[in-house]
């Protein structure tokens, strides 16, 4: 397993919900907890590394010794917005080394089921809110640089066809499947 990185198209797909937690989502749930920790992230979700379900992992603290920040959430619906915040660099592990300031609801409101099939409901504030919402976007095949606004996105045009020009040449050598064309 590892993450992807924009503009491979495994990252513009809507993720399906998960109908059962079989062995394979919990196998998957542990490497993703172990690639974000090893790229210090504060979440990962699904389709980044190529899975199309609706899986996020987060640690709010991004801190693998703190277990009581880590949460693992399964069919996570947004349902409370309350807020505006401009957060101040916010980054994606599909996007190394980009950071743009983006503006998110300060408090929302989870609903999701955890590993073991309970139902879950959170609410969380500032960094944590910023997590839960990048990382559901993810699911909707939304990225940061969809929300970050105009002049955010401007700043960011010369990374971005940086990772294009890495993404083709990537392609050429073979380390992407074939006939995956980059939605831009
Ligand atoms: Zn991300």
């Amino acid at each position: 397993m590892k993450i992807v990185n924009y503009p491979h198209p495994a990252l513009r797909v809507k993720a399906k919900p998960v109908t059962a937690i079989d062995a394979d989502v919990q196998t998957a749930a542990a490497k993703m907890l172990e690639l974000m920790y090893r790229h210090d992230g504060l979440g990962l979700a699904a389709p980044q590394v190529a899975l199309d379900y609706q899986m996020i992992v987060m640690n709010f603290a991004g801190d693998h010794e703190r277990p009581d920040q880590e949460c693992v959430a399964l069919n996570p619906v947004i349902v409370e917005k309350k807020g505006s915040v401009i957060n101040d660099r916010e980054g994606c592990l599909s996007f190394p080394g980009l950071y743009q300031n983006v503006r998110r609801h300060k408090t929302v409101v989870a609903q999701f089921y955890n590993l073991k099939g309970e139902f879950c409901q959170m609410e969380s504030h500032d960094l944590a809110a910023r997590v839960w919402q990048h990382e559901v976007d993810h699911l909707n095949g939304t990225l940061f640089i969809d929300v970050m606004g105009s002049l955010g996105l401007s700043r960011s045009q010369r990374d971005l066809e940086k990772f294009i020009a890495d993404f083709e040449k990537a392609k050429k050598k073979g380390d992407l499947p074939p006939g995956l064309e980059p939605k831009l």
